[in-house]
């Protein structure tokens, strides 16, 4: 095999989804909703399959006309400047070859990207595939109140500024964060954005959760801060946004002369996305552009709806003794473990991090599957951060009564 791939044959998704399969586990691990997108949505769908051939056929390489348009329109009036829809976009197969088509363009051999830890886990094979070199800076909880939350963990600006070097060519970060939740303040975004600017760095940002903040949190994308746009890559996700994650159609944004460089990489390797899952989001858009801003729009329900679930996840993992870090947005929610004290005697994990061993006990023994935090962290710090696992909220029902809560309250 290629050196490029050694070392990460193995990977989270694969390997707990595998699991919970076989253990037939109540599945709070890979985040993806367990209802239907929205009817707008699916009848376009359905509209564009059954509306003659063309939808059927290839369509534009770098997206499909309609939704590059619709989607330069309504980002274009979020980041307040003019958005070429066929400079400045590209259609990708869901925000991961978006992610993978920005580090292949970008990352040559020697390049180093600092990565904000805890990240989504792809981040880091996909710099080493690109031949970069990661370097990590951590988010830490500062001292917190009697709720923990995702805004307690933060940036120092000094170790961030340490990690610039005339090497770096980007940073990576992920507003709202997964599997934290972290949504990142204006504030914070423009000590990020000062270091880009002065340094020449690229940010990548990647915003898959735009729309799921919750108690009054505002994302804000940091393209949209002065002089930004020229240094960011924004990265989307139509299956996070719609709830629509087996469609696969996300894209990149940015200025047209970097861009056209990640369309090089799309252009040789997947030349296009699915026209008709393209054709409905597109409508989609359209369908949000009009009704920005009222209670009807799926932008406004959506986090209204998973925040109840977000508050009854909570509830549930304090009732059984486990310590929740609340979100202030995105899909997941972290928890410590640390004071559960299960006897871990399973001999098949005697070598793995303590979260992985823990996760592997709770989807054998108690039916629940989740995800072990370290798996967010570098292999060089893994190692510090086993007591938390991650929860996906968004399948937790709100009005029943989940039997698993039950389920995990013995140790
Ligand atoms: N980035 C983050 C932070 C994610 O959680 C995910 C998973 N949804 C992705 C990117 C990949 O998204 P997609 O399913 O659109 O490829
Ligand atoms: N982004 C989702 C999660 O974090 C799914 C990741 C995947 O399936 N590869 O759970």
């Amino acid at each position: 095999h290629a050196r490029r791939i050694e070392g990460i044959d193995k990977n989270t998704w694969v390997e707990f989804s595998q699991l919970a399969a076989d253990y037939k586990a109540v599945n709070l691990g890979q985040g993806f909703p367990d209802f239907s997108p929205p009817h707008f949505i699916q009848e376009a769908f359905c509209k564009a399959l059954n509306g003659g051939f063309s939808k059927h056929q290839y369509t534009r390489a770098f997206g499909h006309p309609n939704l590059v348009k619709i989607l330069a329109k309504f980002f274009g009036r979020i980041v307040g400047r003019e958005i070429d829809p066929m400079e400045d976009i590209l259609v990708s197969v869901g925000a991961y070859q978006a992610l993978f088509c920005t580090f292949q363009a970008l990352i040559d051999e020697g390049d180093e990207v600092i990565i904000v830890e805890p990240f989504f886990d792809c981040y880091q094979p996909m710099v080493m595939m690109a031949s970069g070199t990661a370097i990590y800076v951590p988010l830490k909880p500062v001292c917190c109140g009697p709720v923990l939350s995702s805004a307690d963990w933060v940036l120092s600006p000094e170790e961030l500024a340490s990690k610039f070097s005339p090497r770096t060519k980007a940073i990576v970060i992920n507003t709202p964060n997964n599997p934290l939740g972290k949504v990142y303040q204006q504030e914070e975004l423009q000590m990020i954005a000062d270091l880009c600017i002065k340094h020449d760095v690229i940010c990548i940002s990647d915003e898959v959760y735009e729309w799921l903040t919750y108690d009054g949190t505002k994302h804000v994308k940091i393209a949209s801060l002065p002089g930004m746009w020229e240094h960011t890559v924004t990265i989307g996700s139509a299956g996070k946004t719609f709830s629509a994650t087996g469609w696969k159609v996300g894209w990149a944004m940015g200025p047209g002369h970097i861009l056209k460089h990640l369309k090089t990489v799309h252009q040789n390797s997947v030349y296009h996305c699915a026209t008709a899952a393209q054709e409905a989001v597109a409508v989609g858009f359209q369908r949000e552009y009009d009704v920005f801003g009222s209670e009807e729009s799926y932008f406004h329900q959506l986090p209204i709806h998973l925040h109840e679930k977000r508050l009854r996840l909570a509830d549930c993992l304090k009732s059984v003794g486990l310590k929740p870090v609340l979100p202030q947005g995105g899909y997941f929610m972290i928890a410590d473990i640390s004071n559960l004290n299960v006897d871990l005697t399973d001999p098949s994990t005697k070598d793995e991090p303590y979260d992985y061993r823990f996760v592997k006990w709770l989807i054998k023994e108690k039916g629940l599957a989740t995800i072990p935090v370290s798996a967010f962290y570098s292999p060089e710090h893994k190692d510090q951060f086993q007591k938390y696992i991650r929860f996906c909220f968004v399948k937790v029902l709100v009005n029943k009564n989940n039997n698993w809560s039950l389920d995990i309250s013995l140790p």
